[in-house]
């Protein structure tokens, strides 16, 4: 009886390992292998730094987003338990609160996480606890897609925060959060990718404004005391946190790209450091 429920439960754990390490390397390898190693020299003209990351660095990124992977899972396994007791707010049958609620509950998540991130991050750089907790994802300057999941644990602790708040908060279905999970780690691979892949004038309109770009994450690692947010570029608007320069170095980035479109071969330079 006890080797059963010791058996379901290494499984249910090696589950939601698999799940996690399955998606990480699932987007940030092809992306990475994308960018990096098939189509390096095509896309080179939409590079936002010019150069690329040591192999080091990216050893580190994979090892630290591993590690990041185990208390994602330990947190989820103790979320899953505590729904299991009835303790959070899950349901199981997406009728229960129709498919409008449905919806809207994936669009409620994503905005609770760009709000916890926000902040969170914000409290992450208090100079004490940037040292303890968040200088691991600085160490990368010129981040690839593997530095998705590249936190210290303590950080790791506090960026899977979300799945409790939401858990125990707000009525949702494994589904939805499922599609929120997918959403979260294919817009946090696409702010580490280091090409700027976003149309001219994105950052200007009036509309596209307000979602965020590669650039101004990468200029988050590369400049650090600014452009905070993740998904969207409100509560860096807000509290007057964006880079001064934020919006010409992203026009800047799409105009090496549409020149190095117009003449192949001219921004060609592979500079590694
Ligand atoms: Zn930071
Ligand atoms: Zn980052």
């Amino acid at each position: 009886m006890a080797a059963d429920s010791l058996g379901y439960k290494a499984g249910e754990i090696a589950k939601v390992l698999f799940n996690l390490s399955s998606r990480y390397f699932l987007f940030a390898g092809l992306f990475y292998l994308f960018f990096y190693v098939w189509k390096n020299r095509k896309y080179w003209y939409a590079k936002i730094q010019e150069r690329y990351p040591e192999n080091k660095h990216i050893l580190r990124e994979i090892l630290y987003s591993m590690l990041t992977m185990l208390v994602f899972g330990i947190i989820i396994i103790l979320v899953i338990k505590a729904g299991k007791n009835g303790l959070t707010k899950v349901y199981d049958h997406i009728d229960q609160y129709g498919y409008a609620y449905f919806i809207f509950s994936i669009l409620l998540m994503i905005f609770m996480h760009d709000t916890y991130f926000y902040w969170t991050h914000r409290v992450l750089h208090w100079k004490p606890l940037f040292k303890i907790a968040h200088k691991t994802h600085h160490l990368s300057t010129n981040p690839t897609p593997f530095a998705a999941y590249a936190f210290h644990p303590v950080e790791a602790v506090v960026e899977v925060g979300i799945i409790p708040l939401i858990a125990f908060t707000i009525p949702f279905h494994m589904a939805a959060l499922g599609i929120f999970s997918g959403y979260a780690i294919l817009l946090n691979v696409i702010g580490h990718l280091g090409f700027e892949l976003f149309p001219k004038g994105f950052t200007t309109n009036r509309l596209f404004k307000w979602h965020n770009t590669s650039t101004h994450h990468n200029m988050h690692h590369r400049l650090v005391k600014c452009n905070y947010g993740l998904y969207f570029n409100i509560w860096d608007r807000l509290m007057k946190t964006n880079h001064p320069e934020y919006e010409n170095s992203f026009d800047n980035v799409v105009e090496k790209r549409r020149q190095g479109k117009l003449s192949p071969g001219t921004q060609l330079r592979k500079v590694r450091g």
